[in-house]
């Protein structure tokens, strides 16, 4: 099994981690052997945790309409019954729900609140637990980076970047892959004199080569370290010779594209 972390998050109620495809993560969730998955992109490892836990499958999450994150929704739709919910795309298989911003959901103990965040791809939410500082950031916002923009422009992909700023500093950043060393390895490129860059790629490297996850990170992490979060900062503004932030971000995503 492909499990990377395994972890308690109140009375009953664990958050698996689990590795997937080439280097994607699937998230599941448990309370009172129930379950719920966040872009399941495939299906097979997700059903053997659930038969290894004894646990239903209720619900399952997407952020975005990529194969990597809904390649597993036919089979365990059809294996379990389970409800899927996601943004309003008919790209997405079996969707039963379409949630957009401000909305509340309730699974059992879990509160989580809806964000619409296109950029990557036109429909594209995140989902915040703000009981648990918990938020499951899909291809929108990666360790260290931030997806690549397929269907939305750099100022829709910065607004909904905003989004994720302005929730708590403390908040655990789940996201869709484990790109964090190639995403540092440009942001020391652009912030050659900046030490928490440093400091979190070599943690980083180390992580990889031992065989672990670098997820999740904090925002506050993030924040320091990178750079589409820290277009505003002077830093980087004087470098590119840019001094507004859009601007600023289309100019380094298209230059890490090229990288
Ligand atoms: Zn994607």
């Amino acid at each position: 099994m492909t499990i990377v972390d395994k972890k308690k998050i109140g009375e009953g109620q664990t958050l698996y981690q689990l590795r997937i495809l080439e280097d994607n993560y699937t998230y599941l969730l448990s309370w009172d052997q129930k379950a719920l998955v966040v872009d399941p992109g495939e299906e097979e490892p997700i059903t053997k945790l659930l038969e290894t836990e004894k646990l239903t499958l209720i619900n399952i999450l997407v952020t975005h309409h990529h194969v990597d994150h809904t390649g597993g929704i036919e089979a365990l739709t059809k294996k379990y019954g389970c409800h899927v919910i996601g943004p309003d795309d008919n790209r997405i298989p079996k969707l039963e729900q379409s949630v957009a911003e401000g909305e509340e959901l309730l699974f059992g103990p879990f509160k989580i609140e809806v964000y619409s965040t296109p950029g990557h791809t036109k429909p594209h939410v995140i989902y915040f637990f703000p009981d648990l500082h918990l938020l499951f950031s899909g291809d929108l916002l990666f360790g260290g980076g931030c997806g690549r923009l397929f269907e939305g422009t750099p100022q829709e992909m910065y607004s909904s970047l905003e989004k994720v700023l302005a929730l708590p500093d403390d908040t655990m950043i789940y996201c869709g892959h484990e790109y964090t060393v190639k995403n540092l390895e440009f942001a020391a490129s652009l912030e050659p004199n900046n030490p928490a860059i440093q400091k979190r790629l070599e943690e980083a490297k180390r992580c990889v080569s031992e065989g672990k996850s670098t997820v999740p990170s904090t925002l506050r992490e993030e924040k320091e370290t990178n750079p589409f979060l820290r277009v505003d900062t002077q830093a980087l503004q004087k470098a590119a010779g840019v001094s507004d932030p859009i601007s600023l971000f289309a100019h380094i995503r298209t230059l890490k594209d090229q990288t």
